[in-house]
């Protein structure tokens, strides 16, 4: 059973379904950095909130403290703030967690985590989860993204439109729905960093835009003819 409330006869075509959503949305842009610091600092300068102003706050943080594990270390309190303000709520927080960010850097990696790049993947993620709020999806984000190991991290926007679309099962917690899905899918992935790129960000898009976690605009999804939380809700 999945998330769907149904037992889906088939999965989707995801090769499919992926070029059907390049050909709604368009080719993505290129992911802003392919530095795994510079990603975790992504992850981290906002929260929960859109990724324009992610964006703005991250510029403002290389424009006044710099991006490096050293400059982060140098930079004064405010000059950080000035960055993590505009990252949304409990800015002070995130200024702690991004010198702690640069602190672990410079202990663990001696301020390069260039080397976390050529380790085996199980290793790689555990390197990366060292660091505050990256768990098992946001490492394989990174090790996708600076194009070190081919692997489909995905956020919580493409895991729900995945589940809605018949792959995997909504499980107890976020870890196991997520490894199911995972399994579902790796048949079906391609041996391609552009191709899995784009996956991770047109899923994304899908799951903000269209498949949105309450009232997904499915009338409007180019998808849905595939869809099992689609099919599942059409009168026969
Ligand atoms: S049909 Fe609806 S539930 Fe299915 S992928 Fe599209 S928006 Fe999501």
């Amino acid at each position: 059973m999945n998330v769907n409330g149904i037992m889906p006869a088939s999965r989707p075509n995801l090769q499919k379904t992926i070029s059907q959503l390049a050909k709604h949305y368009g080719n993505p842009e290129p992911p802003i950095t392919t530095d795994p610091f510079e990603l975790i600092l992504w992850e981290n300068v906002a929260y929960l909130v859109s990724d324009e102003r992610r964006a703005e706050a991250f510029k403002m943080l290389r424009r006044h403290a710099g991006i490096k594990p050293h400059e982060i270390l140098a930079a004064s309190h405010d000059d950080i703030l000035q960055a993590t303000k505009l990252g949304g709520m409990h800015p002070e927080q995130r200024v702690s967690r991004l010198k702690e960010i640069a602190l672990i850097a410079m202990n663990e990696f001696g301020g390069d985590l260039t080397q976390v790049l050529k380790l085996p993947l199980p290793k790689a993620k555990q390197a990366l989860r060292k660091f505050p709020s990256i768990g098992e999806p946001s490492a394989e984000k990174i090790l996708l993204f600076t194009r070190a190991h081919p692997v489909l991290g995905l956020d919580s926007n493409g895991l729900r439109v995945l589940l809605r679309l018949g792959f995997g099962e909504e499980k107890k917690n976020y870890t196991a729905t997520y490894s199911t899905v995972q399994e579902a899918i790796k048949g079906q992935l391609k041996d391609d960093y552009d191709w899995l790129i784009s996956t991770h960000i047109l899923l994304r898009q899908h799951g903000k835009e269209l498949c949105k976690t309450n009232a997904p605009l499915c009338e409007k999804c180019p998808v849905r003819k595939s869809c099992a939380y689609f099919t599942a809700r059409v009168p026969t």
